[in-house]
């Protein structure tokens, strides 16, 4: 089976970089009934930041992400290889450590900073770039008496991985992503346990993919220069090691140009900023299977209705270099995943979102709950069904004007009549319709008395005759039932103004047709 895992450090935020990753790693598991595993790698103490893990499995969460094993917000662990948190498996380190030594394969180093500049000078006046090994190493072939001796004066000392020193220069593997690649073979014997008694990455991650039976390694490709000394340390144990891909880092479109996310400086760099726009985590993983195959979106136009999951992920068909975090096609996209949606989702997603984001538009929602899921519904059963929300944060525009006080509010600041309407014609307008008006009428009827009250006041009653000979008329059919939807909605773009009428019932439209004219 494929195991793959992600192994975030605790030193921020989860980043968009990391969660596309993530949502390969978690594919590559699941879409073979695979096990998909997270493992905190907290043994750098100095660069932990408190909330992070929290911040990660709540992010991981919304997004969809289904994590099997791993350690639970309440603390517990899931699972039966953990402990799942790298500080809480130190004991199974020092374990590893002594097989290593006792083997000499790795050796106890004493030497201080000094010691350590010294070798550096010293390689650099002759210009030499091998290893730490050879003549400069100093503790290399130290006895274990010698060694003892050392450890009971309380010299602090860290384990350092034996390397071959062999003359090959360069290892070759296979990348899952970036295909044959040939690094430059590691010729330092590496530290793998800190002064503190702690393993460091390299060492700590070894042990654990081996021990948690991961197959597959999925991360950005600033580890790459890490996997000779990786697959070194595999090869030290005699352990299978893993496949690895290394994928590029997204990049963000910068007006005509393309930079790396700053970690810094891009609040949309973090995953939690598309969760306050609120972008569906759903639309998240679907504009990333995008960028992840670009044959998704064939197959998605073949398949409209299917889950993303559906689709089976090649990393083989993954660009090397970095995929474009395009906003306007996050957008485009969202849209589409969220039409996909029933009037009721929609609803309870928003519901939840503006619970702890948008206060205004909750209570908005929470007053008029059956109300607000009609507005939804307007164009939403249609075969083609409206696409005019790409994000939680946009509802609130859109389900104001439904709203009576809302509306009051807004109109306060007067009616937006188009240029070429004045006001006079346009209190004809409502006041002609208002007369005709009967709610149980059919909205066939409805347009009718439209048409009927466009010629009557002086409007063709259809686009065609208007343009044979515009000079004839005050305007058109159009321009009358813009009149109308500004009376009840004080805007110009709207959904369908019969639709809207429906759902705002009787008293409402009669009521803001009153208001217009008075
Ligand atoms: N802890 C490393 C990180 O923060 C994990 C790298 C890896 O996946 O091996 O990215």
């Amino acid at each position: 089976a494929v195991v793959t895992r992600f192994a975030p450090s605790p030193t921020g935020p989860l980043n968009i970089g990391g969660l596309y990753a993530t949502l390969i790693s978690e594919r590559l598991a699941h879409q073979s009934n695979g096990v998909f595993f997270l493992r905190l790698e907290d043994t750098d103490q100095k660069r932990e930041i408190q909330g992070s893990l929290d911040n990660i499995i709540h992010s991981l969460s919304y997004f969809g992400i289904y994590v099997d094993e791993g350690p639970g917000l309440s603390g517990e662990d899931q699972g039966d290889y953990g402990p799942y948190k790298q500080s809480s498996r130190i004991q199974i380190y020092k374990v590893f450590i002594k097989h290593l030594v006792r083997n000499g394969l790795a050796y106890p180093c004493f030497c201080d900073p000094d010691d350590l500049e010294q070798i550096r000078r010293n390689q650099q006046r002759l210009k030499v770039t091998t290893g730490y090994y050879g003549k400069w190493a100093k503790h290399r072939d130290i006895s274990w008496e010698q060694a003892k001796e050392e450890m009971d004066k309380g010299k602090p000392f860290v384990v350092r991985l034996r390397s071959s020193g062999s003359t090959d220069k360069r290892i070759e593997y296979n990348d899952l992503v970036k295909g044959a690649t040939t690094l430059p073979k590691n010729d330092q014997d590496i530290v793998i346990m800190k002064t503190n008694g702690l393993p460091t990455y390299h060492f700590a991650h070894v042990i654990d993919d081996h021990l948690m039976g991961t197959t597959h390694v999925i991360r950005g490709d600033e580890w790459l220069s890490s996997v000779p000394i990786h697959i070194q340390l595999f090869e030290t144990f005699g352990f299978r090691r893993p496949e690895y891909g290394h994928i590029a880092p997204i990049m963000k479109q910068v007006g005509a140009s393309k930079r790396k996310f700053s970690k810094r400086k891009d609040l949309d760099g973090t995953a939690a900023y598309y969760r306050e726009q609120g972008y569906p985590g759903a639309a998240i993983s679907e504009y990333f299977m995008n960028l992840i195959n670009s044959d998704f979106e064939e197959w998605r136009m073949a398949n409209p209705h299917r889950s993303f999951r559906d689709f089976v992920i090649r990393t083989d068909k993954m660009h090397a270099s970095g995929a474009l975090f395009d906003m306007n096609k996050l957008n485009d996209l969202s849209k589409e995943v969220i039409a996909r949606f029933t009037a009721k989702q929609v609803f309870d997603e928003v519901y939840a979102w503006s619970k702890e984001f948008d206060p205004e538009l909750y209570s908005l929602m929470d007053k008029n709950k059956d109300y607000t899921i009609n507005i939804l519904n307007i164009g939403r059963a249609a075969e083609k069904p409206r696409k005019d929300i790409s994000k939680w944060s946009d509802v609130k525009t859109m389900i104001s004007l439904y709203d009576d006080e809302w509306f009051v509010k807004e109109i306060s600041c007067g009616y937006k009549l188009p240029a070429n309407i004045s006001v006079h014609t346009a209190k004809e307008v409502v006041r002609g319709f208002s007369e005709t008006y009967r709610f149980d009428d059919e909205q066939d009827v409805w347009f009718q008395r439209l048409k009927e009250l466009a010629g009557k006041l002086g409007f063709a009653e259809d686009m065609k005759s208007y343009k044979a000979d515009p000079d004839r008329y005050k305007g058109h059919v159009g321009d009358v039932a813009m009149v109308l939807r500004i009376a009840l909605t004080n805007r110009t773009h709207t959904p369908d103004l019969f639709d809207m009428m429906q759902v705002m019932g009787k008293y409402r439209v009669l009521e803001r047709m009153q208001r217009f004219v008075a």
